[in-house]
């Protein structure tokens, strides 16, 4: 049993609760270079750059000469923030070189090393044996085929089911997407709820998924209503609808004879909102959680003003005992968060990817959780990310600030050493392993 907290820390096994980390052979065809190990950090190089002009890039392409020495001008700019640490803790670490321009070369030639001949073997490595994940619950899936093992190990890999492009439905083209994703014909509003049904059976099915996933903050706010189901198939039909007065625009991917949106977003809401209400009730039927996105949204130029935790107070208190898992600390809405977290029974608070993007905050937020939400609701990492080798740089930088936590309030006489490694072990293992029925 490790002395000090810092030590049980950095090496207890995690639970990843949320997770993009590649599939298998994604891995393996990956093109060996060091961008490669950038993560999150491009969206730090982009606000580095500043605004570029019409038919600028932020940097030229990749197979440009000038490429390396323009990715470190911006780097040499960027390098402090918690995406950039991340990425060249992961390149030292596990690959033995600082992230450097003169290192740009060796770096690309030893991850290509590092993925080696037996790619799954160098996946499973990194992500079992040096990020320490014991469980990752892998974002998303709305096809069984997607869960195979051959895609993704399944001793330790789950999944949500996800399908954001339905519950923000814009035009008929999401309704023809859904006709060639489920194999069925969908005519009116009772076909499609049936289909969205019957493909998270299919999912559920196949005992891998575990949880629902909302992430529709990318698209809309999360104040969903309760509209009558006349409001929505109002919406569907006019959806639907090609008449006179139509304007379309012509030949769709999904072979519908046309893609419209004639809808406002004002107009279009009934019909999200009811479909959201029946994939939260069949959570409810299913007795799964749902793992919502709130706070800050990857990459640059987001709609920030969509994010706010506290817009979902109306659906926790709508569905009780449907347990909702509210991701990313809420960021910059950390506090908010934390209140919902403590008044709530049915809400658990997730610093999911929240280590990624801004270290500092997240230990002042942990510390400021655990003096008001009870421990078991904490979940405390996911890694949030696509390269395994970027599990493995965000995985490390959430242990640090969590054993950071921890020791302090040791040291301020809050708590003792063998109740700060009881909180570690709920916090980083054992909340997510009995929220997702993985005990
Ligand atoms: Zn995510």
């Amino acid at each position: 049993m490790p002395e000090s907290i810092r030590d049980l820390v950095m090496e207890h096994p995690l639970f990843d609760a949320h997770e993009h980390v590649s599939s298998v052979p994604d891995y393996a065809k990956q093109e060996p270079h060091f961008s490669a190990l950038l993560g999150y950090a491009n969206a730090d190089l982009v606000t580095a750059r500043g605004p570029v002009g019409v038919g600028e890039r932020v940097l030229p392409a990749m197979d440009d000469p000038g490429y390396t020495s323009a990715f470190f001008e911006l780097w040499r700019r960027s390098r402090v923030t918690g995406y950039c640490r991340a990425t060249e803790r992961a390149c030292r670490d596990l690959l033995g070189l600082e992230f450097r321009e003169e290192n740009a070369d060796a770096i690309t030639k030893a991850y290509a090393k590092f993925v080696g001949d037996d790619p799954r073997a160098s996946y499973c490595m990194v992500l079992q044996e040096k990020a320490g994940v014991a469980w990752g619950i892998k974002d998303s899936i709305h096809t069984p085929e997607a869960t195979s093992d051959e895609l993704y190990p399944e001793e330790f890999i789950r999944f949500n089911y996800r399908d954001d492009g339905l519950l923000c439905i814009l035009s008929r083209d999401d309704v023809g997407e859904r006709e060639a994703w489920w194999q069925r014909s969908i005519h009116s509003l009772d076909n499609l709820i049936d289909g969205l049904m019957q493909s998270i059976s299919d999912c559920l099915a196949t005992g891998k998924v575990t949880s629902f996933k909302i992430g529709v903050a990318y698209r809309r706010g999360l104040d969903f209503k309760d509209p009558t189901r006349h409001e929505a198939e109002r919406a569907f039909n006019r959806l639907m609808g090609v008449n006179v007065d139509t304007t379309v625009q012509a030949s769709s991917a999904t072979g519908l004879p046309s893609r419209q949106s004639r809808l406002s977003a004002e107009e279009l809401r009934p019909l999200q909102d009811y479909i959201t209400q029946r994939y939260i009730r069949r959570a409810a039927d299913e007795g799964l959680p749902i793992q919502v996105h709130t706070g800050y949204l990857a990459g640059n130029t987001g709609v920030l003003n969509n994010i706010n935790p506290m817009q979902l107070v109306p659906t926790l208190m709508r569905y009780p005992r449907v347990r909702f898992d509210l991701f990313h600390a809420g960021w910059p809405y950390q506090h908010e968060m934390g209140t919902i977290g403590k008044n709530f029974p049915n809400a658990w608070i997730n610093l999911c990817w929240a280590w990624t993007m801004n270290p500092a905050t997240m230990e002042h937020t942990l510390d400021a959780w655990l003096d008001g939400v009870p421990h078991c609701k904490i979940f405390g990492f996911g890694s949030d990310t696509h390269s395994p080798l970027m599990v493995y740089g965000y995985a490390v930088q959430a242990r640090e600030g969590i054993a950071r936590v921890l020791q302090r309030k040791i040291d301020r006489g809050d708590i003792d050493l063998t109740l700060a490694k009881d909180i570690a072990h709920c916090i980083l293992l054992e909340n997510g392993v009995h929220f997702h029925g993985l005990a």
